[in-house]
Formats: structure tokens, C-alpha cells, sequence
């Protein structure tokens, strides 16, 4: 089969010929039709991280496929089921935190595309309890993007704690950030888009963003202060510090500040003003397997939509390199 093989970082990714795996004891084999590529991919490829990924690895972490085949002992799942292959690939089903549904939050997970091969390869092996159902009547290529951006982006919503009617931003209008903004309209959130390139607060405008902000002409806090009194909660998708910074700056009294994006980088948090002001700083990740359901479900039901453009492997370089110049609107998806 053909997938893209991180060797080293930073180098290019090889696209090559590689052995269809088999598929083990509770796992199966799916055969691709469409993967999301996302930042975090690209983190992946570069060894951004504290917690390196194994190499070679091939990554994908937002891929869409039909069972091929099943390993011992599947009973969940039948042939020509359609699945996605998402970043928590596997948990230990056993520890506090798997116990009590949150199994983001597992010492001993596997994230696919990082520690696990992952979905930008023509197949892909991954345990079938883990894996998610795609609804019906979703097309591949738009739904792939749900199963990272738009999971990771309707988990951080709602541990946000924002309620209708509340002021929410979003800043970094990228993959992740033009679906946080549909599903925080489809919760009832006014919202405020902040990126640094016009042509995104443009989407973000078309999208139903009730404010949009350009971090690079005015001082987005300063503005969400002056037009709403501070947001409610600010969610930060964005790659840089500078984003996260202004995050903290936007939120009104009593207001949560959400850290999705992952740039290896710290900010201030200022003590005092924390305390008083009652803010809260909360870190995000992906969604678990319910998180998972709900937000496919906002997609079938077409209160949320990606907005994508399609790629072959072949062409998996070009796409890193877009991204990195934030020159995607949208997602990038793999088509197979
Ligand atoms: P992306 O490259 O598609 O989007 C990033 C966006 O941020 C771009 O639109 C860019 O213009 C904008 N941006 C850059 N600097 C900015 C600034 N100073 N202010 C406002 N906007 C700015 O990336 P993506 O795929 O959306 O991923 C974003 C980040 O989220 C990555 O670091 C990724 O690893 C991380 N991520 C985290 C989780 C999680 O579970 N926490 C899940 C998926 C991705
Ligand atoms: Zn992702
Ligand atoms: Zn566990």
C-alpha cells in the first residue's frame, strides 16, 4: 500500500510502498478513503514536542475508512462498516480515568499517527473499540475533519462552561478554528473570530462569526473588551504564544481562557489578577468517544460543516508547507 513515512524530523515525508498490515487480536484493517490533515501532523513530522513520536511513523489522525477485515475476537463492528481513525487510538480501558469517562486523560492511551501508525496510508489497522462510527449519509472527505478539529473544538466549548447567550472567542481561524466557530454558533454562542490573516476572517465571516478581529492591525483583548465587556471564554487554536496571551486578555470576570493549539512555549499568568478577577486557565484535549458521537452528529445533522479542499499522499509535502505559511483556508483532506 501507499502511505507518507515520517523518517527523520524535519525532513521531507517519503511516500512509499508499504506492507498492508494485519490486523491483531480486538483490531481491523480499514481501508482509507479520506484523512484530514492536521497542525498536529505536522508537529508529528518536525519532533516539536516533549513527547517525540516513534519513527518511522506514518501520520493521520483524522482518517475515514470502510472495515476490510477483523481480527480475533472483534464482535462490534462487521465488514463494510464505515469508521474514523482518530488521535486517541487506544486507552487502557482500566485506570481512573478510563473508569470514569475520560479516557483522554489515560496514562497508557496510544495517539494514532504519533505512537501508532496512523490514516495517511491506503490502509490502516486500529483496535475496534476505539474507532468511531460515521453516520450515514456524511460525506468522507467533509466528515474527516470532525474526527480531530471538530471533536477537539466541541470538547474545548464545552469545558469552557460558556452558556447561550454568552460571548465566546475563538482565536486562530485555521483547520480547528473555522469549525469551533460553527459549533459555537450551533450551541448558542456569539463569536468573536480573531486570526491574523484576513483572507480566514473572511470563512470566518461567511461561517456566522458575530465579530471578527485582525490580531495583526488592532489588540484583539483590547477590542473584545471595549465591544462586549470580555468574552466569556476565549478558546486559543492558534500556533503561537502571542495568541494565547491575548486569550487571557479577553476574558471578562469570572471567565475561562481555553488552551487548545500545542506551540511548545509558555505564557504568563498573572497571579493577582487571576485571583480577583476569577478566572479560570484550562487545558483541552481531543474529546472522548461520547464527545466523539456528539460532535459527528452536529455534522450529520448540518450544523457544522468543514470547509475542505482535497489532495492526493503524493502531494503531502506541498500541504505541510502550505500549512506552515498559513496558507490553507480550511482543512486539507487526503483523498484515497
Ligand atoms: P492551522 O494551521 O490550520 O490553523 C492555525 C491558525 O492560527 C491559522 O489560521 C493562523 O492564521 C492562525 N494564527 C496564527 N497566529 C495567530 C495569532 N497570533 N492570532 C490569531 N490567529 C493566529 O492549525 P490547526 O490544524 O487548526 O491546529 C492548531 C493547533 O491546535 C496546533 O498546534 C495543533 O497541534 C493543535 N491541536 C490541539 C488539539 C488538542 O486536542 N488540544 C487537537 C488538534 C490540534
Ligand atoms: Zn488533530
Ligand atoms: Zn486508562
Amino acid at each position: 500500500m501507499k502511505a507518507a513515512v515520517v523518517n527523520q524530523f524535519k525532513e521531507k515525508l517519503e511516500v512509499k510502498e508499504v506492507e498492508i498490515p494485519t490486523p491483531g487480536n480486538g483490531e481491523i484493517l480499514i481501508k482509507m478513503e479520506a484523512c484530514g490533515v492536521c497542525h498536529t501532523d505536522l508537529h508529528a513530522a518536525h519532533g516539536d514536542w516533549p513527547v517525540k513520536p516513534k519513527l518511522p511513523v506514518i501520520p493521520g489522525h483524522e482518517g475515514v475508512g470502510i472495515v476490510e477485515k477483523l481480527g480475533d475476537n472483534v464482535t462490534s463492528l462487521k465488514i463494510g462498516d464505515r469508521v474514523g481513525v482518530p488521535w486517541l487510538f487506544k486507552a487502557c480501558g482500566e485506570c481512573e480515568y478510563c473508569l470514569s469517562g475520560q479516557e483522554t486523560l489515560c496514562l497508557d492511551q496510544l495517539n494514532g499517527g504519533y505512537s501508532a501508525d496512523g490514516a495517511f496510508a491506503e490502509y490502516c489497522v486500529a483496535p475496534a473499540d476505539y474507532v468511531a462510527r460515521i453516520p450515514d449519509g456524511v460525506d468522507s472527505v467533509e466528515i474527516a475533519p470532525i474526527l480531530c478539529a471538530g471533536v477537539t473544538t466541541y470538547k474545548a466549548l464545552k469545558v469552557s462552561g460558556a452558556k447561550a447567550g454568552d460571548w465566546v472567542a475563538i482565536y486562530g481561524i485555521g483547520g480547528l478554528g473555522h469549525i469551533a466557530l460553527q459549533y459555537a454558533k450551533a450551541m448558542g454562542f456569539n463569536a468573536i473570530a480573531v486570526d491574523i490573516q484576513d483572507d480566514k476572517l473572511e470563512l470566518a465571516k461567511e461561517l456566522g462569526a458575530d465579530i471578527t478581529i485582525n490580531g495583526r492591525k488592532v489588540d484583539p483583548a483590547e477590542e473584545i473588551n471595549n465591544k462586549v465587556g470580555g468574552a466569556q471564554a476565549a478558546i486559543s487554536v492558534a500556533v503561537t504564544k502571542s495568541a494565547f496571551e491575548q486569550a487571557y486578555h479577553s476574558v471578562k470576570r469570572g471567565g475561562s481562557v481555553v488552551l487548545v493549539g500545542l506551540p511548545n512555549d509558555e505564557i504568563p499568568v498573572p497571579i493577582f489578577d487571576t485571583v480577583l478577577n476569577g478566572v479560570s486557565v484550562k487545558g483541552s484535549i481531543v474529546g472522548t468517544r461520547k464527545d466523539m458521537q456528539e460532535a459527528l452528529q452536529f455534522a450529520a445533522d448540518g450544523k457544522v460543516r468543514a470547509i475542505v479542499s482535497t489532495a492526493k499522499i503524493d502531494d503531502i509535502n506541498d500541504v505541510f508547507d502550505k500549512m506552515e505559511k498559513g496558507k490553507i483556508n480550511g482543512r486539507v483532506v487526503l483523498e484515497f
